[in-house]
């Protein structure tokens, strides 16, 4: 009977195997697709001073929304960019297009672009990265690199020397989901970030138990007293902004302050703060 059982148990999973592979193969053809015919967007998140509220930085998020499909979250189909290798040119084309928009900015306000672990096996990565600035006019100080513990976790004297030429040049590395990893504290003796982002699981805590705030709090001094600047990634609550401005945590991002939009709506918002009163959730 065991063996009946686990042949139908087979039969089960192998069927649902297949729809998954069929899913993986369609979004695999149709992102190539997506990428010459360039239907991929770039969405914006603004990050805040959680003192101030004014914007200091957008982080660039891409978006496709396929005819037939809808939208398709980057969640799905950046994992099998990297896997195709797709992510390199649909890498080199968020560098560019962030910072082509972003160029029509203040010049106060960074824009922070999100790299794959994978981006770093390509020896055209920093060239790429200075072209990018370059055709823009861009200072460097405005280009923010996120950047997540994967990529240190199997990482080569090669990938530490790339993170570090970004650096001399004076791009900002922000280090992306802090605290989600497997080591997370040995990595900031590997490399001097400039940012550390606390990921949203760990503010999403903050509200329900007391341990998460202690641990968000931690993050905060431990970023402070290795000079680094500390953002919140997935602020959604009144609770959770006030509790971390008395914290000390330099930057806020999430649905509260807004959610990701496009590069026009994003202007507008820009516009929208020029007056200097306060935002909404002041
Ligand atoms: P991430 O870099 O950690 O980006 C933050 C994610 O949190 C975004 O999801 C954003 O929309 C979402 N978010 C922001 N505020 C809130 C909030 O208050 N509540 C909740 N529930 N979510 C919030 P998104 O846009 O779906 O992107 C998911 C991930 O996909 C990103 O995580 C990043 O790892 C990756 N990704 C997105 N764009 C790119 C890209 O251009 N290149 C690469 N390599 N990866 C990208
Ligand atoms: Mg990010
Ligand atoms: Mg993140
Ligand atoms: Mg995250």
């Amino acid at each position: 009977r065991a063996k009946a059982d686990g042949r139908n148990r087979f039969r089960y999973f192998d069927s649902s195997l297949d729809a998954t592979a069929r899913r993986r193969n369609l979004i695999e053809q149709e992102l190539a697709l997506a990428v010459s015919l360039g239907t991929l967007e770039l969405y914006f998140q603004p990050l805040i001073d959680a003192q101030s509220h004014q914007v200091v930085c957008a982080e660039a998020l891409l978006r496709w929304n396929h005819t037939r499909l809808g939208p398709i979250s980057p969640g799905e189909f950046i994992p099998i960019a990297e896997e195709t290798g797709l992510i390199t040119s649909i890498g080199a084309w968020v560098l560019r297009e962030a910072c082509r928009v972003s160029s029509s900015w203040p010049d106060n306000i960074r824009v922070a672009v999100n790299l794959s672990s994978r981006q770093f096996l390509s020896p055209g990565l920093v060239p790429m990265v200075e072209n990018a600035m370059k055709t823009n006019a861009m200072r460097p100080g405005r280009l923010e690199l996120e950047v997540t513990e994967s990529l240190l976790m199997n990482s080569t004297p090669a990938v530490e020397q790339t993170l570090k030429t970004l650096s001399k040049l004076g791009i900002r590395i922000a280090l992306d989901d802090f605290g989600t990893g497997f080591s997370s504290l040995s990595y900031l003796r590997r490399f001097r970030f400039d940012k550390l982002k606390i990921d949203q699981s760990f503010i999403s805590d903050m509200d329900t138990n007391e341990d998460g705030r202690a641990i968000v709090e931690c993050v905060i001094r431990l970023a402070k007293d290795l000079r680094m600047s500390v953002a919140a990634e997935g602020v959604e609550t009144q609770n959770q902004l006030t509790a971390l401005r008395q914290l000390g945590c330099g930057e806020i991002q999430g649905y509260l302050v807004a959610r990701p939009m496009s590069a026009t709506a994003f202007a507008t918002f820009l516009n929208a703060g020029d007056d200097g009163s306060e935002r909404r959730y002041a």
